[in-house]
């Protein structure tokens, strides 16, 4: 494997080629802009990404007070499944959910 099959990338949206990303600038404190160019010099397709922090994995030991993000998982976005209660010991069938294999 080479430095740039683990370097980022995005894919082209009309070709699905691997797109470099060039340069970028912060917009805010949650995003960020890059140009992007489609490797595939036949596609030569440029384009603007928006990078953006959406929600916090760990809290930060050096918290900016103008940041508010949610809490969540890397891969779970944030409020999307809301926490179940302790006590809750409804049947399966009662919640709707399908029934554990075996
Ligand atoms: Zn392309």
């Amino acid at each position: 494997m080479t430095a740039y099959n683990r370097s980022p990338y995005i894919t082209c949206p009309h070709c699905g080629a691997r797109a470099a990303l060039r340069s970028s600038e912060q917009v805010t404190p949650l995003v960020r802009e890059a140009r992007v160019l489609c490797n595939d010099e036949e596609c030569g397709h440029a384009f603007v990404v928006q990078i953006s922090a959406i929600r916090t994995v760990r809290p930060s030991a050096r918290p900016n007070p103008a940041v508010h993000l949610p809490l969540g998982g890397w891969t779970v976005p944030a409020n999307d499944r809301p926490p179940r209660p302790a006590n809750d010991d409804r049947s399966p069938a009662a919640t709707g959910a399908a029934p554990a294999p075996g």
